[in-house]
């Protein structure tokens, strides 16, 4: 997955010129989610995307849950770089994927009411809003115990929701310049990273995930006849291999 990141990070930058949808935000050196991050890039090498997201052993959930959102934001933020200079006013004048679903932006400060803006409007009120969010540490704490709020896990299922939505515009209305630009792969391996995460911890609601079950179905049954099924039940008292 390391190799993955920068070849897109690569990619992308030749692509715009790296002026846009940078991935900004970093775990801060020495912070306790660095070395959670660490655990997490070790685990993506294995390949297996479903182990990925399982919390490691002894790990807080909260903490697991706060590491990955900033490291599959940066996903996001990569995948949406592959397209961005394609996705204009002009090609797509609404937030949407596919005919069936639109998205309107409110933030309930500048955009009170939902509100029909184009779709590089949208992601860029989007990146700007979770951005702000992982950078407030009342939210998203850094310094050793200081606690999460009450909502937190609320405030994550709001993000992943929402960032759902990039997926499913990028897979309708820009798969083919994907293809073209042989990010296809990457952009698998990324929403399946994404997928299994919501899928874990039951982040969004399945009529939200509805644009793409089609594919996650199809991703589901490729990995299960790949690594077995995903939701074998453990028998009480074997000890788990993972
Ligand atoms: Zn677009």
């Amino acid at each position: 997955m390391a190799q993955l990141f920068s070849a897109l990070s690569n990619a992308w930058s030749n692509a715009d010129g790296g002026k846009t949808f940078r991935p900004r935000y970093s775990h801060k050196p020495g912070s306790r989610q660095l070395r959670l991050h660490h655990t997490a890039e070790r685990t993506l090498g294995s390949g297996n995307l479903r182990m990925a997201v399982a919390l490691p052993e002894g790990e807080d959930l909260n903490e697991w849950l706060a590491v990955k959102t900033v490291d599959l934001f940066n996903e996001v933020a990569l995948v949406y770089g592959m397209v961005s200079e394609f996705c204009t006013e002009h090609s797509c004048p609404k937030m949407c994927a596919g005919s069936r679903f639109e998205y309107k932006w409110g933030d309930g400060v500048t955009y009170k009411t939902p509100t029909e803006v184009s779709a590089p409007k949208y992601v860029e009120l989007l990146m700007a809003w979770v951005q702000k969010q992982l950078d407030d540490p009342t939210l998203f704490p850094v310094e050793p115990h200081v606690p999460f709020p009450p909502n937190f896990r609320e405030m994550v299922s709001n993000i992943f929701r929402r960032l759902f939505r990039v997926y499913g515009h990028v897979f309708y209305s820009h798969r083919e310049r994907v293809i073209e630009l042989t990010f296809d792969a990457h952009l698998h391996s990324c929403f399946k990273h994404f997928m299994y995460f919501i899928l874990e911890y039951s982040l969004v609601r399945a009529e939200e995930l509805q644009p793409l079950q089609p594919l996650i179905d199809k991703l589901l049954a490729e990995d299960d006849a790949k690594w077995g099924p995903r939701s074998a039940p453990k028998q009480p008292g074997t000890p788990s291999a993972t």
